[in-house]
């Protein structure tokens, strides 16, 4: 593979600014350059985008500047020869610190409270309402960049880590792991349950009314990966009738929430347009992934993050 251009997709301004995605991506070799929708691509193309389009099949590498690549067709890379890579491995901070910042405020009842100021209403919560981190349990749903962050900061902050993940292996700062079969008993005893998986055919659905059946009443529901993983109305429906505590939501089942959406004014739940990963340097992170590929393509080297 010999890449010519960067072709920068102007959907890469959904996560930040296209001229500094393009300033950042700017090498002595490479020239780059931002394109719509009009634009064709050939064998020495690198294209940087947000969303798929049909024409990247023609360009020779397409890097995709999420970590989640479920809207990619991965078969039809594999039958085009062009290469897909994602951007897993760079938010290993920024979603794991928007997920403490969930869970200190469900404990600490702050969105309680700031919904309140806007009203100067002093009203305090219950005595039994506050709660502290230390010493409660959460469940980490997949164990990669993102929930190996979570499990770190929720670990140093006292908290009883348990995790789920596809091998069962020990993880760094999770007590105890359990398999994807074994889910229902991973949340059982968890106040948090954070949801930290790709959306695939396996995790599509995966939280359902039976399994918020199996979480503790008092319990909390975190969703940083994508909107399906959880079954809408089975959420709806357990937060209305009390089988769970609260739910947290960055990722929705349709993007923007539309205007009339239950959750919005639900007051067990918070919700988050989709940014528990942004960051005012994320053009920085995409341009060192993608650099980073340049140089391995030049010394004749796999792709790091390749997909297909
Ligand atoms: P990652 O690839 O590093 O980790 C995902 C982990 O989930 C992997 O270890 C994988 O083996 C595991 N997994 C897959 N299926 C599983 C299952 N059924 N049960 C348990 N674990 C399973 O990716 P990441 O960077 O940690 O991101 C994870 C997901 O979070 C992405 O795919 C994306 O959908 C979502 N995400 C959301 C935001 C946001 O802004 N809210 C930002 C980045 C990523």
């Amino acid at each position: 593979m010999d890449i010519a251009r960067i072709a920068v997709h102007e959907s890469v301004a959904k996560a930040c600014p296209l001229e500094a995605m393009v300033a950042a991506l700017q090498g002595p070799d490479v020239p780059v350059e931002t394109v719509g929708d009009d634009a064709s691509f050939d064998a020495s193309d690198c294209v940087v985008t947000f969303s798929p389009r049909e024409a990247f099949l023609d360009a020779a590498w397409v890097h995709g500047i999420r970590a989640g690549y479920d809207e990619f067709d991965v078969d039809a890379y594999e039958a085009a020869g062009t290469v897909l890579t994602n951007s897993t491995g760079i938010h290993g901070d920024t979603v794991p610190e928007t997920v403490v910042g969930y869970l200190t405020a469900f404990a600490r009842r702050l969105h309680v409270y700031r919904d309140r100021q806007g009203d100067s209403d002093w009203t305090q919560e219950p005595y039994d309402a506050p709660f502290t981190l230390t010493g409660e349990q959460v469940c980490v749903v997949g164990l990669g960049t993102i929930g190996q962050g979570v499990a770190d900061r929720t670990d140093a902050l006292g908290m009883d880590v348990v995790g789920v993940r596809r091998s069962g292996d020990p993880a760094e700062n999770v007590e105890r792991v359990y398999t994807p079969d074994e889910l229902d008993a991973a949340v059982a005893d968890a106040r948090f349950v954070v949801l930290c998986c790709p959306l695939t055919e396996e995790t599509e659905g995966m939280v359902d009314a039976a399994l918020l059946a199996q979480m503790r009443a008092d319990s909390y529901l975190v969703n940083v990966a994508r909107g399906p993983v959880v079954v809408e109305d089975a959420l709806l429906n357990a937060l209305d009738d009390g089988t769970i505590a609260g739910a947290a939501l960055d990722a929705h089942w349709e993007e923007p929430l539309p205007d009339d959406h239950p959750l919005w004014d639900h007051e067990s739940a918070i919700v988050t347009p989709h940014v528990a990963a942004s960051t005012s340097r994320y053009h920085e992170d995409i341009a060192a992934l993608v650099q980073e590929n340049v140089e391995r393509i030049d010394r004749g080297e796999s792709l790091r993050n390749r997909v297909a």
